[in-house]
């Protein structure tokens, strides 16, 4: 989409540190991390976000997550732990509107959710 950051990122117009590719989804490290791991996994299509989910497109949270699971192993936190956070419209702090969700760990997250 016109405008979008994270298409530009897949479209290669962007520069990004990718951690991860298929041929649906993009993984790539959040330019601001929060934790020492800290990624972002992306569908290629665009989709705004979780408002805009269907049945037709909804299968690309199934490669998002599969991916994280590939990524948590390569990275060696998968037994350790991590989180996979999605925000959705403003109230919840979503700044780039292409769906994404971030994958975080690398160190305790804690028991709070905010
Ligand atoms: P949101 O707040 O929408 O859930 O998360 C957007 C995330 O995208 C933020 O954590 C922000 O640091 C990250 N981000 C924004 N622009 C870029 C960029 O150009 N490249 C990368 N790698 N991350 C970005
Ligand atoms: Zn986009």
């Amino acid at each position: 989409m016109d405008g979008c950051i994270f298409c530009k990122i897949i479209k290669g117009e962007i520069g990004s540190t990718k951690v991860y590719e298929n041929d649906k989804v993009l993984a790539f490290k959040d330019i601001n991390p929060v934790a020492p791991v800290h990624i972002l996994i992306v569908p290629k299509e665009h989709i705004a976000n979780v408002n805009e989910l269907t049945p037709e497109n909804a299968g690309v949270l199934a490669d998002i997550h599969l991916a994280a699971k590939e990524i948590a192993q390569k990275l060696g936190i998968a037994e350790k732990g991590y989180r996979l956070i999605n925000n959705c419209g403003a109230d919840a702090g979503q700044t780039v509107f292409h769906l994404h969700y971030h994958l975080i760990g690398g160190t305790p997250l804690g028991a709070k959710l905010i």
